[in-house]
């Protein structure tokens, strides 16, 4: 992945922060290195995000049977939503925003907002091939994942 996935903010951060625990530490570590990791199951090798007991596993210990793996940061869009009112006051200058759920290549959904000059526009755009893109913000010392279409 090229470092034109890499979008620095110095913006000053308004909005609420990550929130951050033992179940999720590593995740933001790699984001930070710029790859996004997910569960995977050392059994199985299936993909989860967030934490998660394999359903192919279900009665073993979480953690015996899970460990890290970098996913490809590659998916596609599994549902969107066009905002045109700000939940926090600090999304009012990003308005309107695409907020969607993302199925990643491995299998996990996760969800986050759609960066980039393409957008979906109606329901024919589920399905849309999408890419992360890492946003730094450096003086707050965390990176978060946001997507874009992808050809
Ligand atoms: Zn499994």
């Amino acid at each position: 992945m090229s470092e034109s996935n890499v979008i620095v903010s110095n913006e000053p951060w308004k909005k609420p922060l990550p929130n951050i625990d033992k179940d999720n530490e590593a995740f933001y570590e790699g984001l930070k290195k710029h790859k996004f990791l997910v569960w995977r199951c050392k059994t199985c090798g299936a993909s989860y995000w967030p934490k998660a007991y394999c359903i192919n596993h279900e009665n073993e210990p979480f953690a015996a049977n899970m460990d890290w793996a970098e996913s490809s940061g590659r998916g596609k869009i599994f549902a969107f939503n066009r905002h045109h009112m700000a939940f926090h006051p600090a999304f009012k200058d990003e308005l309107p925003y695409v907020y969607a759920l993302i199925e990643l290549d491995e299998g996990p959904l996760v969800s986050s907002t759609l960066v980039g000059a393409k957008t979906p526009k109606d329901v024919y755009d589920v399905g849309q091939k999408v890419e992360v893109v890492y946003e730094d913000h450096p003086a707050e010392g965390f990176t978060l994942p946001r997507f874009r279409i992808v050809d």
